[in-house]
């Protein structure tokens, strides 16, 4: 599924994703954070040794992202930002725990990393941790849970953050959060209150049932921590989320363009910036994402992405992904100066009946996650109202990237296409069958 950067510009948002980036650039090459020997702000959390004791192995040194706000914070301040700091962390453990926890496989869990192998239309599936950007991933977010008053100097809650405009989802989701309330984003309320068209329509659907969609989630059915709003609600409140694509007509399907955000808790752009530990780069982005009933079209992206689905279903196939590998022989690839046109056409011939899209549980040990390789093309489907009970429609997922500081971080969407293969114009609706083409480009070492 998902994330979802920088869809090239033409609006105010993406002018502004450009702006962070060449900001992350020039970060690169300006002076670090203090190296880790420095006197954290933050007493350590572990105890200290006993005196007798062999000196400790020594810290990871720790290099921030040069954009953390270091503004002095009043006492009251201070313990709203720990509250969110905790929650942070929490979110972070469930995460590696989750990764570094048996299911299915000895050591990880299995993940699907392609639901139709194009062969024998089966799913295809591999233990996560055998990838070695998710093992890397890993090592960072346990270097950061092992060292917190260290990593700790890269957090920044974004109250004054600069680069783009982020959000809470709503007035009253913010007012039941004081770190929320404190941090004082915008809301989606009011961003999406007089947006026009079918874009708006479906941004208000999205912030009248974004508080609902994030209670109708489960995360302790596969990791014994809840991830969730229920556990977590200050970080799920204040964490700053982005209606990406609403302003952005190349993600074509208006209703979707609406009715989806995400947020970033860890990452380049996200409440914690660490860019560097140990002198290795931090790839991990990780975050959530919030989608409402509607078609995201066929994408793809350089990085690796992960996805763990704690939004509920009320009914098999409400909420349906797909991901298969760009070189899948379900689609036809060409050879282009710069990459590779792949064209997908799931409404033609054998594919008609293939099962490309396949359900999400976050209580199936075969649904609950999944992993994207490079390229891959992938789509996601909410469904509408089903089912018994009063469970709204819309799906709430954890998402990560795992290298999120190299190569081109754009997600693409894939263009509509007529019968003779030429991308089509103005189109504003698109569905799985309709014919598509990617245009990748090869990775640069
Ligand atoms: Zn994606």
């Amino acid at each position: 599924m998902n994330v979802h950067r920088k869809i090239p510009p033409s609006t105010r948002t993406s002018l502004f994703f450009i702006l962070a980036l060449a900001a992350l650039g020039l970060a690169a090459c300006t002076k670090p954070t203090p190296p880790a020997d420095a006197a954290p702000t933050h007493a350590p959390e572990t105890p200290e040794a006993p005196t007798e004791a062999p000196a400790a192995k020594e810290a990871p040194a720790f290099v921030c992202d040069d954009d953390i706000d270091t503004s002095e914070l009043t006492p009251e301040q201070q313990a709203l930002a720990d509250k969110l700091w905790d929650q942070t962390l929490t979110y972070l453990r469930g995460f590696t725990t989750a990764l570094e926890t048996s299911k299915l496989c000895l050591d990880s869990p299995l993940a699907m990393i392609q639901t139709n192998d194009g062969k024998s239309d089966d799913p295809q599936a591999r233990c996560v941790s055998r990838y070695r950007d998710v093992e890397l991933m890993v090592k960072h977010v346990n270097w950061v849970l092992d060292n917190p008053a260290l990593a700790r100097q890269c957090f920044d809650v974004q109250k004054n953050y600069e680069a783009f405009p982020l959000y809470t989802p709503t007035e009253a989701m913010k007012q039941a959060s004081d770190v929320a309330a404190w941090i004082d984003r915008p809301t989606l309320d009011e961003y999406h209150a007089d947006k026009e068209g079918k874009v708006g329509e479906a941004g208000r659907d999205l912030v009248q049932n974004f508080e609902a969609i994030l209670k109708n989630t489960n995360s302790t059915a596969f990791v014994d921590v809840d991830m969730t709003y229920q556990g977590l609600p200050d970080l799920w409140t204040a964490v700053g989320w982005l209606p990406f694509y609403a302003e952005n007509p190349k993600a074509i399907n208006e209703r979707f363009r609406g009715g989806y955000a995400y947020a970033e808790v860890m990452g380049p752009w996200g409440l914690l910036r660490i860019k560097e530990i140990e002198g290795e780069l931090v790839g991990a982005e990780i975050g959530m994402t919030i989608q409402v009933e509607s078609f995201y079209p066929y994408h793809f992206h350089h990085s690796q992405e992960l996805y763990m689905n704690i939004g509920k279903s009320s009914c098999p196939n409400q909420n349906t992904f797909m991901v298969m590998h760009w070189d899948n022989p379900s689609f036809t690839q060409a050879r282009t100066d710069e990459g590779w046109d792949v064209a997908i056409d799931k409404g033609k011939g054998k594919h008609r009946k293939a099962t490309w899209f396949r359900p999400t549980s976050p209580s199936d040990p075969n649904e609950w996650i999944a992993y994207y390789e490079r390229n891959a093309i992938h789509a996601t489907k909410v469904g509408g109202k089903c089912g018994e009970g009063n469970a709204p429609s819309g799906f709430a997922q954890v998402w990560a990237r795992t290298s999120s500081r190299d190569n081109n971080q754009t997600t693409k969407i894939c263009t509509p296409v007529g019968k003779d293969g030429n991308p089509l114009e103005g189109v504003t609706k698109v569905t799985e069958t309709d014919p598509v083409v990617c245009n990748l480009e090869d990775w640069k070492p």
